[in-house]
């Protein structure tokens, strides 16, 4: 009987190629209710980071200091982990590692940026450069920058190219993947779909955000709302402006404030992600954030860098 995956996006696929690698006899099923790469994989910003999400103390506070310091050794090596993969398995998602640039543009961001690269230096992370304004300058130019912090674990990629390799890459390798699927419950040894059951000892449900829409698990996610602000490709001279060579496109400059964080992206574009917005008590899944967030995103976006007037 097969392992069954719901969800075709970079954790249902992910898991299938390590379950496809680490044993290659497995039947391995995977479930998607559009196509792979519909959800946030196939339409997110293109940071590969190995940033820790969350709080060090938190997790010290159940795991310890050493059970953090292998968590944060982990999220690098998976930034390495992942371009090894790509390069091996020949996956062109345009992966180019640059690094990750914080910018602070005013003196309580740069008071952020210098308490994390403490914080950082705290937990023995030496490997995060503290920037005055100069050192900013010489990688990208933000207007008013005051200053930043470098780290070398992040690489910029292209979501869609990433998770439709993946799937190629699974495919190949005998999973099935059943796209235009959806599944409508999963029980016990047993996954409903509108075209028949699958029954399956093993059953992993990879259905992020999208779960709180399956039987019984409404109330177990919280959704939650972020959203791209993408600019129209820019000429050669606009990049030279802001100082952004094409050889090392992936520093990617992110101010302290919500918005913008923003990879070159190969086609020319600067692609900034708004951040996640709180979500509304009793808010669904499809509810969308009251206010929209892109029009502050864009200004942040026309405020940190000099786009020529009418640039959409
Ligand atoms: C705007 C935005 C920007 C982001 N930027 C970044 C970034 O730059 N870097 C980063 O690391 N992370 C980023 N993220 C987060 C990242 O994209 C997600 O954490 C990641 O893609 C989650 O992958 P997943 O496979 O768990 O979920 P998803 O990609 O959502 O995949 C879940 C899949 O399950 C399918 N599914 C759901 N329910 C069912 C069902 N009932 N039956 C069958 N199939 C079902 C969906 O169709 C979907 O394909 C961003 C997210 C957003 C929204």
């Amino acid at each position: 009987m097969p392992t069954c995956i719901v969800g075709a996006g970079l954790t249902g696929l992910w898991t299938a190629y390590y379950l496809a690698e680490a044993d290659p006899g497995l039947q391995i099923v995977v479930c998607e209710q559009r196509f792979a790469g519909y959800g946030a994989s196939g339409r997110n910003g293109g940071w590969l980071t190995g940033a820790l999400a969350g709080s060090r103390e938190r997790f010290e506070a159940t795991h310890g200091r050493a059970g953090v310091l292998a968590l944060q050794e982990a999220m690098h090596q998976a930034v390495d982990e992942v371009i090894a993969v790509c390069a091996a398995q020949g996956i062109d998602a345009d992966l180019v590692k640059g690094g990750e640039l914080q910018v602070a543009t005013s003196p309580a961001q740069l008071h952020r940026v210098r308490a994390a690269v403490t914080e950082d230096r705290r937990w023995g992370l030496v490997d995060t450069e503290l920037l005055d304004a100069g050192a900013v300058a010489e990688r990208v130019r933000v207007s008013g920058a005051l200053g930043g912090s470098f780290t070398p674990h992040c690489a910029r990629l292209h979501p869609v190219k990433l998770v439709a390799g993946l799937a190629t890459l699974v495919r190949g390798r005998g999973v099935a993947i059943y796209e235009q699927t959806p599944v409508t419950g999963i029980e016990p040894g047993l996954v409903r779909t509108a075209a028949g059951t699958v029954d399956a000892p093993v059953v992993l449900r990879a259905t992020e955000g999208f779960t709180a829409r399956l039987p019984g698990l409404r109330r177990t996610w919280l959704p939650m709302n972020s959203s791209l602000v993408v600019t129209e490709p820019l000429e050669a001279d606009v990049w030279a402006e802001i100082g952004w060579p094409v050889v090392k496109p992936s520093a990617t400059p992110r101010t302290v404030t919500a918005t913008p964080s923003a990879p070159r992206t190969v086609g020319s574009r600067s692609a900034g992600e708004a951040s996640p917005t709180g979500s509304v008590r009793g808010s669904t899944p499809t509810a969308r954030p009251r206010r929209p967030r892109w029009t502050p995103c864009s200004r942040c976006c026309t405020g940190c860098f000099p786009l020529p007037p009418g640039c959409h």
